[in-house]
Formats: C-alpha cells, sequence, structure tokens
C-alpha cells in the first residue's frame, strides 16, 4: 500500500503520516462546519486562529525574542531571494553574500538585480567545503550578511552561525534546515524559509524577522513581498496560501508533540550518522564530495561506485532502491549522484533501511 513507501526526497518532501491522517479527516467538514478550510475566508475566525497558532507555534519552537515578527509569504524560496534584497538592502544598495551552493549562488545573482553583491569568499568551482569564517571579507558597508544554512542540492550545512564584526544584520535562509535543530534567533536579522521540506506542504514561505529591519524597502518592492505591510498586516494583506499554513500549524504542533528543536536535532544527527558510516565503512564505494565538518545532517548526498560515481552503477542503485519502495533518491540533475533527504518526518528506522540496503548492495556489486 502507500503507507510503506519510504520518500527520501528533497522536497516537497516527506510529511507526518499522522498529520496527513487528521487533514483527511477534516478534509470535506473543518471542525463541524460543513465546509473544507480551503473553502474558508482568510479572515474568517477559523483561518484567523489557525494564523495566529501557527505564528505562536514558530514562536515557541525556535524561542522567537518579542522584538522579531513572523510572516507567512508566498513566491517559495526564490520569491525569498527577491523579498530580500528588495526589503534589506535599501540602506546602503551593497549586500555580502557567503555562496557554498546552488541556492546561496541563485539568491546573490537574484540580489544583484537591485543592488551591489559582494562575494565575501571567491566562489569554489565545486561546492563543498565553507572557508573558516577567518577569511571572509566582510564590508562594513553591507546591508546584511547573506548565508544558505544548508545547501539542500549540495549538502552543504554551515556547522557555525557567521558574525560581523561590524554589527552588520545576518541573513539566512533556511528553507531546508529550520526546526531540525535548535537556533539562537537573536543572532539573525532575518531568517526565510520555503516550508516545503521540514514544516509543510509547498505554497507557504516563513520569514522572521527583527523588528528594526522593517520600514525600509526599496520603492519598486511588490506590495505581496514587503515585509512592512505583511507585518503590518499580520500576514492576511492578501490572500494567503490557507490550506498549506493549515498543515504547516498541524506539523508544528506535532514537532511539539514529538520533543521539540532538540529532539529534532538529535534525530537528525543519528539520523545522517547511519548513512555516513555506512559511507565510510564501504572502503570508497559510497563516497560523499562534501568536507566532514560541513557535511550535512539533512541531505546527504553521495556518488556509487567510486568518487566520480559509477553512472551505470546509480541508475541501478536506483532502480533497485525502488523496488524495496524506496523513492525520490536522485540527486538534484545540477550534481548527479544519490541524495537522501532526512527531514524531520523521516524516521530512523527508514534511514535504517536504506543503510541496510546499501550494504546489501554494496556486497553485490563493490
Ligand atoms: N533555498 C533552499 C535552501 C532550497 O532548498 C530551495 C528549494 N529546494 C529554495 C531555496 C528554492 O525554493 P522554491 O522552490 O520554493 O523557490
Amino acid at each position: 500500500s502507500s503507507h510503506s513507501a519510504l520518500n527520501f526526497g528533497a522536497g516537497p518532501a516527506k510529511l507526518p503520516r499522522e498529520v496527513l491522517a487528521e487533514v483527511q479527516t477534516e478534509l470535506l467538514s473543518y471542525q463541524d462546519s460543513g465546509m473544507s478550510l480551503m473553502e474558508m475566508s482568510h479572515r474568517g475566525k477559523e483561518y484567523t486562529k489557525i494564523n495566529n497558532d501557527a505564528q505562536k507555534a514558530i514562536r515557541e519552537l525556535l524561542n522567537v525574542p518579542d522584538n522579531y515578527k513572523v510572516l507567512f509569504m508566498q513566491g517559495g524560496g526564490t520569491g525569498a531571494f527577491a523579498a530580500v534584497a528588495l526589503n534589506l538592502m535599501n540602506r546602503t544598495g551593497v549586500a555580502d553574500y557567503a555562496v557554498t551552493g546552488t541556492w546561496s549562488s541563485k539568491a546573490a545573482k537574484e540580489a544583484a538585480k537591485y543592488g551591489k553583491v559582494n562575494l565575501v569568499f571567491p566562489k569554489a568551482d565545486k561546492p563543498g567545503s565553507i572557508p573558516p569564517e577567518s577569511s571572509w571579507t566582510l564590508n562594513p558597508d553591507a546591508s546584511y550578511v547573506y548565508y544558505c544554512d544548508n545547501e539542500t542540492v549540495d549538502g552543504v550545512e554551515f556547522p557555525f552561525i557567521p558574525t560581523s564584526p561590524h554589527g552588520v544584520p545576518i541573513v539566512s535562509d533556511m528553507s531546508s534546515s529550520i526546526m531540525t535543530k535548535k537556533i539562537d534567533i537573536s543572532k539573525f536579522g532575518c531568517i526565510v524559509a520555503g516550508a516545503q521540506k521540514n514544516i509543510g506542504p509547498a505554497g507557504v514561505t516563513v520569514v522572521i524577522i527583527r523588528e528594526d529591519l522593517l520600514g525600509n524597502p526599496m520603492k519598486i518592492c511588490p506590495t505581496v513581498f514587503d515585509f512592512t505591510v505583511i507585518s503590518q498586516q499580520n500576514s492576511v494583506h492578501n490572500t494567503p496560501a490557507t490550506f498549506s499554513v493549515y498543515v504547516m500549524e498541524k506539523v508544528l504542533q506535532w514537532i511539539k508533540k514529538n520533543g521539540g528543536l532538540q529532539a529534532m536535532e538529535n534525530q537528525s544527527q543519528d539520523k545522517s550518522k547511519l548513512l555516513y558510516e555506512e559511507m565510510e565503512n564501504s572502503n570508497n564505494f559510497y563516497s560523499c564530495p562534501i568536507d566532514e565538518n560541513c557535511r550535512s545532517r539533512i541531505n546527504v548526498p553521495f556518488r556509487v561506485g567510486g568518487p566520480q560515481g559509477n553512472e551505470e552503477l546509480e541508475a541501478k542503485f536506483l532502480e533497485e532502491a525502488e523496488k524495496l519502495k524506496m523513492f525520490q533518491l536522485k540527486g538534484h540533475r545540477l550534481v548527479g549522484g544519490i541524495r537522501a533527504s532526512l527531514y524531520n518526518a523521516v524516521t530512523r528506522d527508514e534511514v535504517a533501511l536504506l543503510v541496510k540496503f546499501m550494504k546489501e548492495f554494496r556486497a553485490q556489486f563493490s
């Protein structure tokens, strides 16, 4: 049955079964209203409560200080690339970007449409390392310093939160790492995250922003991307992705019920360790191209059949995996190979099954 599919997709990704089942029971009649939540006004009392409860859950889970706003927007992670620049670059017209992979590279390109972008270290030909912070060239005039906490395509995760000696606000794309570990929000000016990996369906982007950074968008900033307007209107300036926020709220409650961020962090360490250990024990049959200090706990890319990868063997790997109902393991088209994404809803048992398969495959083909 569909219940036994093992989903290692990078996003949209696995959601907790319990949450989907609850959505199913409410789908035709939300709280005995005779209507689906999908059919209700975003200004009605039902959605207003969902909107507020979701904000509250994010505040609780991430311990968000009072001087930060939590916003729900549309446009995905890619929309946020533009929104960050449109809302935050106006102060000086310049921003610093740490490019560690695919998504931060795209973010830097998008921001360059609206102002001057400095790369704080030269872009590596092949992502897989993060230069030590002491070697970064940080510009005192930058409006913000931007980095991607977890590069979903490349499997590069920051082992630290960057700081600016000049007090420049730090902005982070946490699309694939939000709610997978505890973080100190007070170290950030702004965090953006598409929901479709760890916290919900596609369609909603969470923005957490320090209040003093609001109020200075570029004149050309589209209203739907204007953090100040969205904040003033409690994320219902225009019609939000109500169904996505509704499901997200349930996922947030599920995270709370399952031990909060400390539990999510422990689990992600544990799950990724299973995979990295198998690679280490495989005599390079499986190999991860990423420096050990910045290997992602969330998206684990690897090659099969040697460090350069043997494409035939990788195709066979995917084919055999699918026979065991292990899906969405194909690496991103830009990097090839295999990628296992281990978001919060993916259980340790499921990862253990993947590792068991990897051992058997290795025994057969190495
Ligand atoms: N940032 C990161 C870290 C991502 O993983 C993704 C999507 N996979 C994006 C941004 C882009 O998100 P979207 O597809 O919602 O525009």
